[in-house]
């Protein structure tokens, strides 16, 4: 059996549909696994449907970008897992947060057109359509026309940071995210430590620990890109300071290629035994 409790769909920026990725993680034996789409959990109904079917267990997710200070480059994003899909504040937030990417996206087509860089309105138009609209998208889209040849170059020559038709995202802070999160019901998990910028473990040390303050619940220790030595350091600091282990791939689909459901970038390995210690630690957290 595997878990992956990190997987986006078609409702953000991830290429399969709910039901797509249900059957791509049945095949490769998933017993459990999450979806954390961006700023959306329009996926999981449906998900959850097929799930059943397949006698899979879904966990409801989200990611969200938060606003914190930070290096330069560094990011930091927050999972909601074991959310409350039908708690109306989070629903609701949740829409303010999707209506200002899509008010974004709109500023982000009108910069790229005084740079004279139209893309077909068809296209906006189907943009416009997306659940959660994203810069990949957008990206996307460039490539479709031929602006640029990669996704990655769309980021560094127009949508990126530093990059002339940037512009930043509508997010919430730490303590606001949190207490959403926990309002639901959901797990405040630190997604992809690696992240936080930091160039030394105590310095990664030091920001976790300024981080767990706002009631933060656990952190995504196996990831993609966590070579073992921060893998092993973020679940030493789990034990140490009582906090829930995750893991995830990732897994986007074509807007990132090279991560696969389960094995992230082939090497992987998140044990079963985190997912009924994390059910453990939700059923004490909200024991009442
Ligand atoms: P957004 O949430 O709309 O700001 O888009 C952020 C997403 O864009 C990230 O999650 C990445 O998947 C993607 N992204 C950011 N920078 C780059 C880049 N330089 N090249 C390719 N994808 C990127
Ligand atoms: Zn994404
Ligand atoms: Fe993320
Ligand atoms: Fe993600």
């Amino acid at each position: 059996m595997a878990v992956d409790l990190h997987l986006h769909t078609n409702h953000s920026d991830g290429s399969l549909s709910p039901q797509e990725l249900v059957y791509l993680l049945k095949s490769l034996n998933v017993s459990t696994f999450a979806i954390t789409d961006h700023d959306t959990i329009s996926a999981i109904p449906t998900a959850m449907l097929h799930a059943k079917k397949a006698d899979m267990i879904l966990i409801p997710g989200v990611e969200l970008s938060i606003d914190y200070p930070l290096p330069k480059d560094a990011h930091l994003h927050l999972l909601g897992l074991f959310i409350d899909v039908k708690n109306t504040r989070l629903q609701n937030s949740l829409k303010q947060l999707r209506f200002e990417r899509e008010k974004r996206a709109n500023q982000i087509i009108q910069r790229l057109k005084d740079l004279n860089i139209n893309l077909d309105p068809s296209k906006i138009d189907q943009l416009n359509q997306q659940e959660s609209i994203g810069r990949p998208h957008i990206a996307k889209l460039l490539v479709e026309h031929g602006y640029v040849k990669s996704m990655a170059e769309a980021f560094s020559r127009f949508i990126g940071r530093n990059a002339p038709a940037y512009i930043p995202k509508k997010k919430f802070k730490l303590h606001e995210a949190v207490e959403l999160v926990h309002h639901a019901h959901g797990l405040a998990i630190i997604a992809h430590p690696i992240s936080l910028g930091f160039n030394s473990l105590n310095e990664l040390q030091h920001r976790l620990d300024e981080l767990t303050a706002f009631g933060i619940d656990g952190l995504e220790a196996y990831y993609s890109t966590h070579d073992q030595t921060l893998t092993q350091f973020l679940l030493q600091y789990a034990k140490d300071h009582r906090l829930a282990v995750s893991g995830g791939s990732d897994f986007h689909g074509e807007a990132k290629k090279e991560i696969q459901p389960v094995t992230g970038l082939g090497n992987l390995k998140i044990p079963d035994e985190i997912v009924p210690k994390l059910f453990a630690f939700h059923q004490k957290r909200f024991d009442r």
